[in-house]
């Protein structure tokens, strides 16, 4: 009841949108995921797809399953809905991990090119005026995880894909590392840095023991302080992001030192960088920047998955979602981030009655601030730390309205923590910080909260 009446009365509020005109709109899609063995032919009752492993699926159905990769209908489906709700974006972020999860054994170089080869087929038949940027997600190579610091096939062959989408100069470092800067749609003062993150990821054994693969941390430092000089805003697309996964304590993506490296690079040149967009989670939350005095001054926003698939690392549970898409407003002007608005499938209902792609959320009306600015989404992380109304919508959006159970203490701590520190060491303090108090609920905290309860059951609008 608490929750049903502040929602309803804080959506009485709205927001003044003067000044629409100068507003863009792009489209942030992410780990797709296309699964080319997914077929209904041999029934339901055993898998229907590699992807599941031997998790049986008697549940599948055209438009996929929870326990496997996105069958080509579902992509279909997706980048249909993208044209059908937003078909004139001013671009698409699209960052990668386009084949399924399977074993190597199952892939290979020519298997994995083909599968980025379709998908980027597709998107062009979709959109043949958008400019595209694109990153290599962990999936995009074989073997998986494996991206190396130097030129190689898969680099050289998506290089080619994307020709159309790369500005002559991108192709060189993009070739060479897998990385590459242009000013954004070619204007004057807006500048996007595109990484491979995936050079920094701990399963990566290729690059483990560098300390600057592929020249990238440097080279970024370089195009950030040349653009600071230029006077530009800078948004950054990546796939594989820092910090750690909000669905398992203790589980970081990156390299201790390539971690630290890239806070620094952040809160360096944080005055220029007006947003960051990263995949790989397959869920939908963000990350924190803070300065040393501990002001916001960056966020990464983390966009959910197209792919359903339900996660195998251990000490997740139950961690499927629906497929996501993500359109996001920004300023024209400044490249502030202003609004985002999430679709999403329910796979469930799909697989039923139809593909009915949905608005799932509005990030300013669901978490009633202005915008998504840093100083914003700070005030959306203490919404979700302090209020379980907040943290409960938020969890539902986590998985894309899969999994609407109740988000626990512990819950609370591991989506908290990994949202405010993105830094190791101040992640496993702010775990410590918070287990410490929520262990002991003080008395008259209780107490407020079941007067205020009992008050707000009474107000009906
Ligand atoms: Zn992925
Ligand atoms: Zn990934």
């Amino acid at each position: 009841m608490d929750c049903i009446w502040k929602i309803l009365f804080f959506s009485l509020l709205t927001f003044d949108r003067q000044g629409e005109v100068l507003t863009g709109h792009f489209w942030h899609i992410t780990d797709l995921h296309w699964d080319p063995t997914y077929s209904l032919a041999n029934g339901n009752s055993q898998s229907v797809c590699t992807s599941s492993g031997n998790r049986p699926t008697p549940h599948a159905g055209k438009f996929g399953d929870y326990l496997c990769d996105s069958p080509w209908n579902l992509i279909n489906s997706s980048l249909s809905a993208m044209r059908d709700i937003l078909p004139d974006p001013d671009f698409i972020i699209w960052t990668g991990d386009d084949t399924p999860h399977v074993p190597n054994e199952d892939l290979g170089e020519e298997a994995v090119l083909n599968i980025i080869g379709n998908l980027t087929h597709t998107l062009k038949e979709l959109f043949p005026y958008t400019k595209v940027y694109s990153a290599l997600g962990n999936h995009d190579y074989h073997p998986k995880n494996q991206l190396p610091p130097e030129q190689n096939l898969i680099y050289e062959q998506t290089q080619k894909m994307w020709e159309r989408w790369l500005d002559p100069p991108s192709r060189d470092t993009y070739k060479r590392g897998g990385y590459y800067t242009e000013k954004l749609l070619n204007q004057t003062g807006f500048r996007v840095l595109v990484l491979n993150t995936n050079l920094y990821y701990n399963q990566n054994k290729v690059t483990e023991n560098l300390s600057d693969p592929a020249d990238q941390f440097r080279w970024a430092d370089r195009v950030l302080t040349e653009a600071a000089k230029a006077n530009e805003k800078v948004y950054i697309i990546g796939h594989v992001p820092p910090g750690f996964f909000e669905k398992k304590r203790h589980k970081p993506w990156f390299q201790p030192e390539f971690n630290k490296h890239y806070v620094d690079l952040i809160q360096k040149h944080h005055d220029i960088i007006t947003g960051q967009f990263f995949g790989h989670h397959h869920t939908d939350s963000f990350r924190m920047f803070y300065s040393t005095s501990g002001s916001p001054i960056s966020v990464m926003f983390l966009t959910p998955g197209v792919t359903p698939w339900k996660t195998t690392l251990p000490g997740v549970v139950d961690g499927a979602n629906n497929p996501g898409i993500r359109v996001f407003e920004y300023d024209a002007k400044t490249l502030l981030v202003k609004d985002m608005v999430t679709y999403y499938l329910n796979l469930t209902h799909a697989n039923i009655a139809g593909p009915r792609w949905e608005k799932e959320y509005r990030l300013t009306e669901a978490f009633r601030v202005p915008d998504g600015s840093p100083a914003s989404m700070h005030r959306v992380l203490e919404r979700i730390a302090n209020d379980n109304c907040y943290l409960q919508k938020y969890y539902g959006f986590n998985s894309v309205n899969y999994d609407l159970s109740v988000c626990d203490a512990d819950c609370r701590i591991d989506h908290v923590c990994s949202m405010r520190e993105v830094d190791f060491q101040a992640y496993e303090r702010c775990v410590e910080k918070e287990g410490a108090s929520s262990t002991a609920p003080a008395p008259l905290t209780v107490a407020l909260a079941a007067v205020l309860g009992t008050w707000a059951s009474y107000k009906h609008f």
